[in-house]
């Protein structure tokens, strides 16, 4: 939008003073922070109302993403960037004598999600919005993200996020879009004038609310939606007799169990199984958000069996997958389809995306749990499968053992992958490798029966948060260098490859990573007392943690690089400062162990004279978006080491390499695609492959004993977990212990072990020869734009949700 400065100067007095009745220097930083942002949603409002107008009226196909996770982080910065004002911001807020630093700090970050999945979900509504694709986010509006980290004595702490506690400027309650959500209660089928109808009865009903927040494209019209939705009592059902009578207590105990549903959000969807109220929060944003899809579908007057033909629906990993049984629901029992007209519809609108292989991450329900909650849902579910069960049994001549292996409904458990891949016409993968073994392996039966279905969308992540805005100072070189295209068309990015060797270019942007190295030297002081070196090699570690993903493998090298130093303390090595940040699920001992250990030997090496100067360790508490966005700029390293095969795509590897860091990396996941962009010379591979790996679980050949005792290196630093060593209870790490070495090392740390030191080493010696380093860098930066979630949607729109661009005219 075109603003000038007096204007904006203009409507932010007004605003400060209409909200709070304060003066723009006198108002509080909360009020100040608050006043900005509900004059951007104003600003925002127009194209918002435009566009929901013009998809409604033009019938343009929209599709609309399910998640039970949005880890949007913070909305002030990236809105001001999309709307193109914020120079004209800052400079008004120097001119009203308001400081612009630390206003964003007052933002809290929407947490609602544990990681990658979440991430996905945001960066995908950033650039639907940006590239104009009519696509809106659909999840719920949870009272407490995911839980804030503190760290005490070394020990991971579970503290409640509320991130709503100031309120929250960007949402709009949409009171009169409410819907009603039935659980429990009996079904039954009954005749009526020939038609057979289906009663539900003696239900509990639940209001879903939804909470709008506008999601701005970078620089056009196009404002879309992300819907969340709240949990609330129907107000008839508000026990006023029991209030009357003064028993408060038990009024509000319904309202309490209802409220429940979008209450928290539930840490790591692997760890929590089985529970009841997961299952609740699932049907419950699902049948909102189907419903209210169906809604505005009616008002366009289009006749039902063209559904599919402007509406699509992505359902982000299992946990939105009952979506197919509801709309199937939606269009028998309130629409008055035929199930062969409602089966092929509901297959036209569902795409589903899977996110994992790990076996114990795969979404089941008990039967008994699921029938009760959901009755309807559950008679819809089993028709599904009998027909599906019955096109495979003749498919194969009565092969009941494909059967068996095949039915949504198996051993007294509802199987969601499956109902996902029954109920939609497409089925992707995240990464090349990923989508492979989902075809070959995990997921070969259904491949074999649905090969049309399967299709890979390699994951992506918006390069507006990620560079022009966390790291403005690279984003304005490239831009003097390049142009600004490629903001709009990430891809431009490719013609830095010009400058990878170019001495000038290369000085400019060692300049930066240092200048973005000495910023955060300097808030690592200030916020944990502890002194970094900027120009020590800044290695980064950041992402959940989790066995997988191999935090140990990263610990096992600095305890070699420490027990060496301790040999000989004149030892030749780059100063590196190794930073952690993870948040464990709350009930994860390994997870929770390791973070107490790598507390632990930061303690003990920090102040050990012999590591000074070569080795620095810092745990960066309550690791989320914001926490980030500071770090990745400024990392040289990047550590993407998961087991191969296990890591379905990552994210995290591209925003580092986008900021210019060197990923160290196993051929895992969308490593794998990095690693072909930037060629060999451009990445440090180390480790097994996944095919190595896969065949050692197969054959069940791998001894992670045979490695302990003949490796003295490791021999040596797992004895120091459990003998005193790190000055802790000799228990304290007794889980770490036990899983290398009585449980066989699920995850091949010690197999990895010596081709990780090696590669460390090779990183040490690169880093070393600056022009070649700079060089690496910048070829990463330059191969990045091919991993832009502009990218990634385009080709959704185009191979799954066949969505042409749509231009908003204001
Ligand atoms: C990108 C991101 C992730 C995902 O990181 P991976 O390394 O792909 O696991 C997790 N958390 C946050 C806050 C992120 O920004």
């Amino acid at each position: 939008m075109v603003i000038d400065k007096e204007e904006f100067k203009v409507d932010y007095i007004e605003k400060l003073q209409n909200m709070f009745a304060e003066d723009a220097v006198d108002a509080s930083r909360l009020h100040q922070y608050v006043a900005l942002g509900a004059l951007i949603k104003d600003y925002c409002s127009k194209s918002w109302i435009e566009t929901n107008k013009q998809y409604g009226k033009s019938k343009t196909k929209q599709v609309y993403y399910f998640s039970m996770e949005f880890l949007v982080g913070r909305l002030l910065n990236s809105n001001l960037v999309n709307l193109g004002i914020k120079d004209v911001c800052e400079e008004a807020f120097a001119d009203l004598g308001i400081s612009w630093i630390d206003i964003e700090d007052i933002e809290l970050d929407a947490g609602l999600g544990n990681g990658g999945l979440g991430r996905l979900a945001a960066c995908f509504l950033d650039s639907m919005a940006s590239t104009k694709v009519p696509g809106h986010g659909c999840g719920i509006r949870y009272k407490y993200g995911l839980f804030k980290q503190k760290i005490e004595d070394g020990y991971q702490v579970e503290v409640p996020d509320n991130w709503l506690k100031n309120g929250n400027v960007w949402e709009i309650r949409k009171e009169n879009k409410a819907v009603e959500v039935r659980f429990y209660g009996e079904v039954y089928l009954k005749e009526e004038n020939g038609e057979t109808k289906v009663i539900h009865e003696n239900y509990q009903s639940v209001r879903a609310v939804p909470y709008d927040t506008p999601i701005k494209g970078y620089k056009n019209n196009t404002v879309n939606t992300l819907r969340l939705w709240s949990a609330e009592t129907m107000e008839e059902d508000f026990d006023f007799s029991s209030f009357s009578q003064g028993n408060y207590a038990k009024a509000g105990e319904e309202k309490y169990s209802v409220e429940a549903i979008s209450q928290v959000l539930y840490p790591d969807d692997s760890y929590e199984k089985g529970r009841l109220l997961r299952l609740k929060q699932e049907y419950f944003f699902v049948s909102a958000g189907m419903q209210s899809i169906m809604k505005s579908y009616k008002k366009m007057n289009i006749s039902l069996s063209e559904f599919h033909k402007h509406v699509a629906v992505q359902i982000n990993d299992t946990h939105p997958a009952v979506a197919v049984a509801e709309l199937m629901r939606l269009l028998m029992d309130e629409q008055g389809l035929t199930w062969d007209e409602a089966f092929t519809i509901t297959t036209g609108t569902m795409a589903y995306t899977n996110h994992t292989i790990m076996a114990e991450a795969l979404e089941k329900w008990p039967v008994e749990m699921f029938k009760k909650l959901l009755p309807r849902i559950y008679m819809i579910i089993e028709e599904i499968n009998r027909r599906f069960c019955n096109e495979v049994y003749h498919k194969y001549n009565g092969d009941w053992n494909k059967v068996n292996k095949m039915s949504i409904i198996h051993d007294e458990y509802i199987r969601m992958a499956y109902l996902a891949i029954v109920g939609s016409h497409s089925v992707n993968g995240v990464a090349k490798l990923h989508t492979e073994l989902l075809k070959h392996q995990e997921l070969a039966d259904f491949y074999e029966f649905f090969p049309e279905k399967f299709n890979n969308k390699t994951n992506g992540i918006t390069h507006r948060r990620w560079l022009l805005n966390s790291n403005e100072e690279l984003a304005d070189l490239i831009t003097e260098t390049i142009g600004d295209k490629w903001i709009k068309s990430p891809n431009e990015l490719n013609k830095l490859m010009d400058y990878a060797e170019d001495a000038a270019f290369q000085e400019k942007t060692q300049d930066i990573k240092t200048n973005n190295k000495i910023t955060f030297s300097n808030y690592i002081l200030s916020n944990y007392g502890t002194e970094i070196d900027p120009s020590s090699i800044f290695d980064v570690h950041v992402k959940r943690m989790h066995a997988y993903k191999r935090q140990l493998l990263n610990v096992f090298n600095i305890m070699h690089l420490y027990n060496q130093l301790r040999e000989n303390p004149n030892l030749d090595i780059v100063p590196r400062t190794f930073i952690f940040g993870a948040k464990a699920s709350p009930s994860y001992t390994l997870a929770k162990e390791t973070i107490k250990l790598i507390n632990t030997l930061a303690k003990k090496i920090n102040n050990d004279p012999i590591a000074r100067d070569k080795i620095k360790i810092v745990f960066l508490e309550n690791y989320g978006v914001s926490i980030a966005e500071k770090i990745i700029p400024c990392a040289d390293v990047s550590q993407q080491i998961s087991t191969a095969s296990k890591e379905a795509s990552g994210t995290g590897n591209m925003k580092f390499m986008m900021n210019g860091a060197i990923t160290i990396a196993t051929l895992d996941g969308a490593n794998v695609e990095i690693f072909d962009a930037v060629g060999k010379e451009n990445i440090v591979l180390f480790g097994l492959t996944s095919q190595e790996v896969i065949e050692y679980y197969k054959n069940r050949n791998y001894r992670a004993s045979d490695i302990y005792n003949s490796d003295m290196r490791l021999n040596c630093i797992v004895n120091q977990l459990v003998n005193g060593f790190l000055e802790t209870d000799k228990m304290e790490f007794m889980t770490i212990y036990d899983s290398l070495i009585p449980h066989n090392d699920e995850f091949f740390v010690l197999k990895d072990f010596d081709s990780y030191v090696r590669a460390q080493s090779e990183i040490d010696s690169l880093f070393r020869q600056k022009s070649i380093w700079q060089k690496m860098s910048i070829t990463n930066i330059a191969k990045s734009g091919i991993f832009s979630s502009d990218n990634t949607i385009n080709q959704y729109a185009k191979e799954i949700w066949d969505t042409p661009t749509f231009r908003i005219k204001l």
